[in-house]
């Protein structure tokens, strides 16, 4: 059973190591910034709620964000295991979480922290491209599409996420070292806690969280 977060600050490489563990391991991917955005874009109560947040890059409240990963997780895909991606972001988060996952026997199994040098973070963030159609996500510089804007997945046209700009990048910045940081600590004292050198190529994360999901950990 693999009951997996992923963890690591913004720009660490997270969504794309989600999609390639998603695709070897068969898991389904629970990304709260995706929900919120898809909601954002349907202009439900949520997504209105959580976009005013996320354009500032601010985090959306705990109530808000436990609620949507409860509903989430009580589907019966997840029975199967699941991938968090970007949720615990806080310690109210994560005490939140372990206490709904004993509830229903699915403890976390492993913890991977993507760590990542903050100088280079800024330029990877400035050179992500996004497809706001399917959710896929290029670099310009490490991960490009096939024609240059545009989505290999779904033809849609590559943009900067609003949060990606670097007056609100900073501001998630700063809201990950605050907030969520602490929780590298609390998974290490949970025993359950994998680094993985984040700035290493795609290939090589991937094959080092490979490495740490068969030990089983
Ligand atoms: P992400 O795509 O994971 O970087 O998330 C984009 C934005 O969604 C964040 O900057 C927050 O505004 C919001 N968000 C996503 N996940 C969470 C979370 N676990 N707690 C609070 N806000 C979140």
């Amino acid at each position: 059973m693999l009951n997996i977060i992923i963890m690591g600050p913004p720009g660490a490489g997270k969504g794309t190591q989600s999609e390639l563990i998603i695709k070897n391991y068969g898991i389904p991917h629970i990304s709260t910034g995706d929900m919120f955005r898809e909601a954002a874009i349907n202009k439900t109560t949520l997504g209105l709620e959580a976009k005013a947040f996320m354009d500032r890059g601010e985090l959306v409240p705990d109530e808000v964000t436990i609620g949507i990963v409860r509903e989430r997780l009580s589907k019966d895909d997840c029975a199967k295991g699941f991938l968090l991606d970007g949720f615990p972001r806080t310690l109210v988060q994560a005490e939140a979480l372990k206490t709904l996952l004993n509830e229903i026997n699915r403890p976390i199994t492993s913890v991977i922290n993507l760590a990542v040098n903050e100088k280079l973070l800024i330029d990877r963030i400035s050179s992500r491209r996004v497809c706001p159609k399917c959710g896929a996500s290029y670099n310009l510089l490490t991960k490009t599409s096939k024609k240059e804007g545009i989505c290999d997945n779904c033809q849609g046209e590559l943009i900067l996420r609003d949060d990606d700009r670097p007056e609100s990048f900073k501001v998630r910045l700063e809201a990950y070292k605050a907030k969520t940081l602490p929780l590298v600590e609390y998974y290490k004292k949970e025993g359950l806690l994998s680094e993985v050198d984040g700035l290493a190529s795609i290939e090589e994360v991937f094959k080092s969280i490979q490495e740490i999901l068969s030990k089983g950990k």
